[in-house]
């Protein structure tokens, strides 16, 4: 799995690098689809299914309103969006799930403080992966940092045990109460990931049957990472370094 983790931290070095305003998000997922090729790995989402809906693409792009599971397209992306991409890989039958959100050019002063409270979320929440706590206490973690920044959390979405299969047990909500939920063991591997928004915690999903935008249209950033708990604490396997 510290492989599979490597490999998807590469191919995020290199969308980092790529994207760009005026592109349209379905080059981002050709990209997305060439890079993961080029390790050796497999591209996690595209074919997935939930029911009879079946993901066509390789990564999941969402701007602004849109919280997850936006589906790439013709749509270009502009200055000042605040564009999610969240994707997987397999290798060597393991899979592992990022995701990061960038603001085009500068943006306004609520989305990147959006985008920067989401990312310190996940860190604070990453920070409780450790044999003995319990899921709630990554869910309180973020939870009780990003509702004084008034900023919602969406609770109809959440992270995931992560390894032969892309979900595994046990769920890891962003929100919650210390000491209480599933216990975290060492060995274990789970994807943390906050989807935080700028008013309500309430989602609803678009008649693609994939597209998640919140009730209210605000704005909405996610990240995640795939994270080993280890004896010695967590260890993020999908970053670089
Ligand atoms: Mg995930």
């Amino acid at each position: 799995m510290r492989t599979a983790g490597r490999k998807l931290a590469e191919v995020v070095a290199k969308l980092r690098a790529e994207v760009a305003v005026d592109m349209p998000t379905i080059e981002i997922d050709r990209l997305t689809e060439a890079e993961i090729l080029k390790v050796g790995a497999r591209p996690a989402f595209k074919g997935y299914k939930v029911g009879k809906a079946v993901f066509p693409a390789s990564i999941c792009i969402s701007i602004n309103e849109q919280v997850v599971h936006g589906i790439p397209g013709k749509r270009r992306i502009r200055e000042g969006d605040v564009l999610s991409l969240d994707f997987g890989l397999v290798y060597g039958g393991y899979y592992a799930d990022t995701a990061f959100t960038v603001i085009m050019g500068e943006g306004d002063e609520r989305s990147r403080a959006l985008v920067t409270a989401t990312e310190e979320a996940l860190a604070l929440g990453i920070a409780k992966a450790v044999p003995g706590g319990r899921v709630g206490d990554i869910g309180h973690a973020i939870e009780s940092y990003v509702r004084p920044q008034k900023m919602g959390v969406v609770t109809q979405m959440v992270g995931h045990g992560i390894g032969r299969k892309l979900h595994e047990p046990p769920s890891v909500p962003n929100y919650g109460k210390r000491g209480t939920g599933d216990l975290l063991k060492a060995g274990m591997v789970i994807a943390v990931e906050p989807m935080i928004t700028l008013g309500t915690d309430k989602t609803k999903i678009l008649g693609d049957q994939w597209t998640t935008v919140t009730e209210d249209n605000s704005r909405a950033a996610h990240f995640e990472h795939t994270v080993a708990i280890t004896p010695a604490g967590p260890e993020i396997l999908t970053k670089l370094g």
